[in-house]
């Protein structure tokens, strides 16, 4: 019997998980098919309760649903439950297990790709939705020593301040900005790391063409990572050129987080290389 994972989110025209993960399943000679499942918010109890069949193995839960899909699962992983966000879905027999691989993902790119190593560093986090909260986990559980966080919606930039305050130690200071303040050009000149986590600039959403900051408020010294991989270089990787910052896109992260989830659903090793020659290939 064929074996199904889908890709649950809205919307879902930019992403690139299909083709890596299909090639993955093939390569390794699985039967199972990687299927994308568009679901908006009033849908998303009922899709998740679809998950409980047998023919189905698991899932990737991707914009907006990382953060509402935890309610609805009956059981989450350590570190799925330490964050709050669930990108990665198992069926054990009918029951949802929930796990995050975006944190990992996210880190293995930052030291792999951008030869970056956080701890004692100031970072600057625009975003406060799923990704940006395993990101903000992910950094202060490796040790940064500063952390600023900027969405649109204050309140949720609060929230996943206080989140992280609550569950890391005094060592770190953890600060909000005003989206207000980013847009005004605020400089953030003592940033070594500036991290996007907001749709802002992604192919096919509404804000295409935007970025959350101009390269007057980018620091030269700094290393901008944009978790959007489609466009591979995006409004806001391109704003850090212009500032002469380093510059990482998402594209890394995508595929080690791809990758984690693949192991988690068939409990055996991905073919990393591979997944990164297709998803490197299906944006080229
Ligand atoms: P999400 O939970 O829906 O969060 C979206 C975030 O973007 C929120 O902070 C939201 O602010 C902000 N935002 C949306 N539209 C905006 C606008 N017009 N102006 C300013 N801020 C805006 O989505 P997510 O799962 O965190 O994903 C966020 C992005 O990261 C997506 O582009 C996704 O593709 C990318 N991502 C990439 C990877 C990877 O592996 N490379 C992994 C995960 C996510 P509000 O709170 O104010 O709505």
């Amino acid at each position: 019997m064929t074996q199904i994972v889908a890709l649950i989110g809205h919307p879902l025209q930019h992403s690139i998980s299909p083709v890596f993960q299909q090639a993955a399943f093939d390569y390794c000679q699985l039967n199972v098919r990687y299927e994308k499942w568009g679901t908006k918010m009033s849908h998303l109890k009922t899709t998740v309760d679809r998950l409980r069949q047998s023919s189905i193995l698991g899932a990737n839960v991707t914009i907006p649903h990382k953060e509402a899909v935890v309610p609805l699962l009956d059981e989450l992983d350590e570190l799925a439950a330490r964050i709050g966000a669930v990108n990665t879905v198992v069926n054990r027999g009918g029951r949802l297990v929930g796990y995050n691989t975006d944190a990992h993902g996210f880190m293995m790119a930052l030291r792999q790709e951008g030869g970056f190593e956080p701890r004692g560093k100031d970072v600057f986090l625009m975003g406060a939705g799923g990704a940006a909260r395993s990101v903000g986990f992910a950094l202060a559980e490796a040790g940064v020593k500063r952390l600023t966080i900027a969405n649109r919606t204050p309140e949720r930039a609060e929230g996943l301040a206080g989140s992280i305050r609550s569950k890391t130690g005094p060592d770190i200071e953890i600060s909000t900005l005003t989206w207000e303040e980013l847009e005004s050009g605020k400089a953030l000149l003592s940033s070594d790391l500036l991290v996007n986590c907001t749709s802002m600039g992604m192919k096919h959403g509404p804000m295409e063409s935007n970025t959350p900051m101009g390269a007057g408020s980018i620091p030269k010294a700094a290393l901008v990572y944009d978790l959007i991989y489609n466009p591979i270089e995006t409004p806001l990787l391109r704003e850090a050129k212009k500032a002469g910052a380093g510059v990482l896109g998402g594209l890394a992260m995508l595929v080690y987080q791809g990758a984690a989830s693949f192991e988690i659903w068939v409990a055996r090793k991905a073919p990393v290389d591979m997944m990164f020659e297709q998803a490197r290939k299906s944006l080229s």
